[in-house]
Parts: C-alpha cells; structure tokens; sequence
C-alpha cells in the first residue's frame, strides 16, 4: 500500500513538475527574454499544523534551504497569513487539525485569488490510504507527505520548489518591468515630455477620430493653431527654465479651457495645436477663441518676474473650410501667420487667398535662395538731395528682383522672407558689395565736378547686427580704401533699435567708429522713444514717407514732421524726408528747416546706366546758365 502511494506520490509530482516546467520555457522562449534573475525577494514557506513540537521539527529540518520559514498553528491563521504574505511560495500543511482540517484550508486557498497557485504538500501520519492521499490531490496539493519523513527527500524536493519559484518570480519581475518599460515607451511616443500634453502622432489620430466623427454625425470641429508672441524674448532674456514654466502653464491653461472630448497638443517650441469639436456655432466658436486669447494673455509669475505673453491663433474648421483633414493642421498654420502679421494678440480664420499666397510664398522661397547665384538681383539707386541747395547729397541702394518664373517681385514682400528663411546674410552682403562697387565707379567718373557729395546708403537687416559678419564687411571696404567711411551710410530700423539689447548696441557703436553714418530708416512709424536715439550713435533720422503724404492737407501729420525735425535737431541729428512727390511738399520741407529730401519729386530709384545719366544731366544742368 505505501509502496503505490510512492508511486502515485511521484508520478503525480513528476507530471506537476514537468507541467511547470514545460510552461517556464514556453513563456521564455515565446517572449525571447534572458533568463535574468531581478532583484528576487526570498521566498516565504508557510508551516501549518497545530502541534508545537512538529513544526518545530520542519522548521530544523529545512534550516538549510533558502527561504523564509513562518508558522501557523491551524487552518484560519494559515489563511490569513497566506493572503498577507507576498513572497509566498509553498504551504506545508497538516492534513488533522482541529476546527478547520487541511483539506478544507487548502480548498479554501485555492479560492482566493491571491493564494491560487501557491503550491501545497500535505503532510501526515495517519491518513496514509489512498482514498485520503486522493483526497489530498484533488483539494489542490501537489504532494502528499506521509511520516516518518524522510529528511533528504523533503529538502530535496522543496529546494527544487524554490528553485522553480526564484525563476518564475524572476520572470514575471522581467515581465513586469518590460511591460512597464513598454507603457512608459508607448506614453512617450505619443505625448510630450515637458507639458505632458498629446504631440503631433497623437494629434494626428485625434484629427483623424474627430473628422471621422464629424462625417458620420454631420457636426464641425474646429483647429487652432496658437502660436505664443513673444516667448522668444521670455526665453532668450529670462532662461530656459522659465521658458519651460511658461510653456508648461500655458499648456496647463489650455487644458483647463477644453472638454473632454477636445484635445490640446503641443505641436512644436511655442505652438499647441487646440481641436474643438461640435463648433456648429460660428458664434460660441469665436467666443471659445477668445478664452483661449484670454488665458494666454494672464499675467504669471515666476521668481518674482511678471511674465506677460499673448497668442497669435490661425482657425480651421472642418469640413466647412477644409473637408481634408490632412490639410487642417497646415492650413491652420497659415492663418495663424496671418493673425500674427495683423498684429499679435489676435485670430485669424483660414481663407482660399491665404492659401494662394502661402503657396505662392513658397515658390518666393525657394527661388530666393538661388536668386543672386543665378544673377537675378540688381541695385537700384535712388537720389538723395540737400535741402538748402538742391544738391545730390547721396544715393539710396534699392534692392530690384527679376525672376523669370514670379516676374518682378517687390523687396517689400521677398525680404522678410529672406530674413524668415536666413537668405538675407547673403543677400545683404551683396548689396553691400554692389552698391559700394557701383557708386564708387560712378563717383570715379565724375572725379572732375568738384566738391561731388555722393554718400551711398545701405539698408540693413535687424538680422544682420545679430552676427559680426556686417561690421567686419564694411571695415573690409573701408580699410583696403575702396569707400571712404563718410561715404557710407547704413539705414537700420527702429525695431532694431527698440531691441536695445548690448550685443547690437556694442554692433553699433563699433560701427559708428569706423566714421560711417548710421541713419533710422521710417522714423516715426515705430516707436521709438527719444531715449533710445541719445543712447545710439545714430547720426540721421528718416522721416517715413507716411507722414509726409499727408502734405499739404493732412495737419497733424504737418505738425509732427515740424517736431521730428525740432526734436532731432535738438539732439544734433540730421533729418531725410522720404517719399517727396509734390512741389508743395517739397516746398513744405523746405520751410521747416528739413536737411535732405527724397522721393519720386526728384527721381525713382533707377538702375545704374538711368542713375548715371540722370546724375550727369542735372550736374549739367546747374553748369548751363540760368
Ligand atoms: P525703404 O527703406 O523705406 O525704402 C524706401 C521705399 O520707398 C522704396 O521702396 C522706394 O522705392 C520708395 N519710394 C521712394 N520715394 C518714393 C515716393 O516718392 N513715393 C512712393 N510712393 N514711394 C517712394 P522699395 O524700393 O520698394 O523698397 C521697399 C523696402 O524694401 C525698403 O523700404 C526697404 O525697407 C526694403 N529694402 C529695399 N532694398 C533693401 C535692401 O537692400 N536690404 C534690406 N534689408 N531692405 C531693403
Ligand atoms: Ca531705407
Ligand atoms: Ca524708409
């Protein structure tokens, strides 16, 4: 009888073992992971049996295998301690206790979730039958132990059961961690590190789900592209760190303004990207734009700095605009370059012409870059001419663009482009070149009128005082003698001027040692507040054309050509009223004390053969006897 039992005994646990086993490798070899052993807990075995004397006699007897030993004295406390217990990895359990025997305690193990697979032998002296070993396997044991133990058996047996443990608790560490790992991946793929915000993957699916919805209800949803003004500044003055504040609380702003079903991405450095669903209302629609304007415009602080920024937002709906949502995103985008070339602060919705001039923006930019490569620049040169005498005081380089697909494209339009796409380096050091060259072959030419004043003045780029590169050009001109410094005039702008930052006003200054003259070009369109123009070596202010179209009729404009000129002449500056066109403009300037004059009066900007000649007809015309 004991012998079958033996038998039974090892078949049973040869199958169990095998069972486990095979299911180890199938799990390793299905997931190709390394059998790594992780940080493993120590394994915990629970020791049951309501005589003193024999657990204490298993306790010595596994003093050598390397686990945990715990004890409890019946069925209720095994339980108990068996739920708590994490690291469990094996019950040895008395068959005959009092209250609650060791069958009834392993069956209900094997109803809690937590105690389910916790291997269990049963041991015992008395029930040795088979119909009680039988018993014991159907209520969940894989063993069934019958005394006199026999000690090597045992630990052998239950070393194995730890060994089996270490590695299956090592695997489901390995498991875990990669599954986390994976999460962790997966959440990074589709959102942002910084705000925590969805980025561009997730935004797409977004748009995809939104129009998908829209289709099939018939609804609209609405993109906004919101693209912070100013935060350039925060982030270049104050630092990245609080660049980052301010780009993670306006995130947080945003989501606080959206439902549940919207999303707000962050779609690049300063740009989120708003959806809006259910906008059927053109009304809520633009009330809803204006929360979002609203809650980019709130102060912060951070560190003591008030930080105030706003919005530029470009708005697409869909399907009303675009029944392409592959579009929206970028046709948003170009509304909102709208919105900001309107003046900051503000909306814009998408519109057919935008997206012709976005296009045709394009084709400018492309062009651009090849434009004096393939010698399809030119310098026009405009007259300049002294008040007092009429005289030529100078010429203004003029940039002309003839490209044989766009035609003749105004500077006006090509160069912000030029300065968007970087071009403008390039560009803005061969007028330099031209203009110089040119003028000074001219000024060659007339060496014999005496006393020829022929000041060249150059328009620079804000863009161009951020490097050196300007400076070290015309120090180039000036040291190696081909213009002399008082011969050069560079316009800048008022915004540059506005920048007051140290790297462009030590810029400035060193150009204002090399002797050239340093003018401000649409004086008086900007802002520029006097302080600025004490503080820069600026020689010459240029009264914007602007106001001097409003002569004869427009009196305000009148009054503040007279405080321009007042005020400038007060700092020792010198005054050009740009865009002369009539007489009684011209007269105007005249008695106002204005020192050089400008404008279509005297000539348009003419390229080089029509300067020449219209220089040399006048230069004879003031010879000829009046
Ligand atoms: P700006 O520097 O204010 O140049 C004066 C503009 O006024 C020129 O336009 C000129 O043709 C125009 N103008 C001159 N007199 C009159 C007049 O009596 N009536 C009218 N209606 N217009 C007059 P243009 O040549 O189209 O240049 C536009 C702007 O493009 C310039 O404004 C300047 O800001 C920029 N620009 C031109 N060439 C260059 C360049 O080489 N570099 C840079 N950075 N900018 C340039
Ligand atoms: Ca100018
Ligand atoms: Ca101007």
């Amino acid at each position: 009888m004991s012998s079958m039992n033996n038998k039974l005994q090892d078949k049973l646990q040869d199958k169990l073992q095998d069972k486990f086993k095979i299911t180890l490798i199938l799990l390793l070899s299905n997931l190709r992971l390394p059998i790594v052993m992780m940080k493993l807990d120590r394994p915990i075995i629970l020791i049951v049996d309501d005589l003193k004397a024999n657990r204490l006699a298993l306790v010595r007897l596994l003093r050598h295998v390397e686990a945990d030993l715990i004890e409890a004295e019946d069925g209720q406390e095994a339980l108990a301690k068996a739920i708590s217990l994490p690291n469990l990895s094996l019950i040895l359990l008395d068959v005959q206790m009092p209250v609650m025997d060791g069958y009834e305690t392993a069956e209900l193990l094997r109803e809690e979730p937590q105690t389910l697979n916790i291997p269990i032998i049963f041991i015992t002296a008395v029930h040795r039958d088979e119909q009680h070993i039988l018993k014991g396997y159907s209520s969940g044991a894989i063993d069934y132990i019958t005394k006199p133990i026999q000690p090597e058996i045992l630990t052998a047996k239950i070393s194995l059961f730890m060994v089996l443990w270490r590695l299956k608790n090592g695997l489901e560490l390995e498991v875990k961690a990669r599954i986390d790992l994976e999460e962790k991946n997966l959440y990074l793929a589709y959102h942002d590190l910084l705000t925590g915000l969805p980025n561009r993957r997730q935004l797409v699916i977004d748009i995809e789900k939104a129009a998908f919805r829209a289709d099939r209800q018939g609804s609209e949803f609405a993109l906004l592209f919101v693209d912070l003004d100013g935060f350039k500044a925060v982030n270049d003055s104050l630092g990245h760190k609080i660049g980052d504040q301010v780009l993670k609380t306006i995130a947080e702003r945003f989501e606080y303004l959206v439902r549940k079903t919207d999303t707000v991405a962050r779609y690049g450095g300063d740009e989120f990207i708003i959806l809006l669903t259910d906008v059927n209302n053109a009304q809520h629609l633009t009330g809803r734009i204006n929360e979002v304007l609203l809650s980019a415009h709130k102060p912060m602080k951070f560190q003591h700095e008030e930080i105030q920024l706003s919005a530029s937002i470009g708005v697409c709906v869909y399907p009303d605009q675009i029944d392409n949502p592959d579009k929206l995103i970028d046709f948003a985008d170009i509304a909102m370059y709208k919105a900001k070339s309107q003046g900051r602060n503000s909306f814009c919705f998408f519109s057919e012409e935008m997206d012709a001039a976005a296009h045709k923006r394009q084709q400018v930019e492309q062009q651009l870059r090849l434009a004096i490569q393939k010698q399809e620049m030119e310098v026009y040169f405009q007259p300049i001419v002294e008040v007092k005498t009429a005289d030529v005081y100078g010429a203004e380089a003029l940039l002309r663009w003839n490209n044989k697909e766009l035609g003749m494209i105004p500077p006006d339009y090509f160069i912000p482009i030029a300065e968007a796409n970087g071009s403008i380096h390039d560009i803005g050091a061969w007028v330099l070149d031209s203009a110089i060259t040119q003028l000074e072959e001219i000024r060659s030419q007339f060496k014999q009128v005496p006393k020829l004043k022929l000041v060249v003045a150059i328009n620079a780029s804000t863009l161009q005082f951020k490097n050196a590169d300007l400076y070290h050009q015309v120090k180039d001109k000036i040291d190696s003698g081909i213009i002399k410094a008082e011969d050069l005039e560079i316009e800048i702008t008022e915004s540059l001027l506005l920048e007051d930052s140290e790297e462009i006003n030590r810029h400035l200054k060193s150009m204002s040692d090399l002797g050239i003259h340093l003018s401000v070009d649409d004086f008086g369109t900007g802002y520029s507040a006097l302080s600025y123009l004490k503080r820069c070596p600026i020689n010459t202010v240029k009264i914007d054309r602007s106001f001097v179209s409003g002569v004869p009729d427009d009196k305000e404009d009148m009054v503040l050509i007279r405080a321009i000129i007042a005020m400038a002449h007060g700092l020792g500056l010198k005054v050009i009223a740009e865009g002369i066109e009539t007489k009684a403009q011209w007269q105007y300037l005249q008695q106002e004390g204005c020192d050089y004059a400008q404008g279509y009066y005297f000539s348009r900007p003419l390229p080089y053969n029509d300067f020449k000649k219209w220089l040399s007809d006048k230069l004879d015309s003031e010879k000829a006897p009046k």
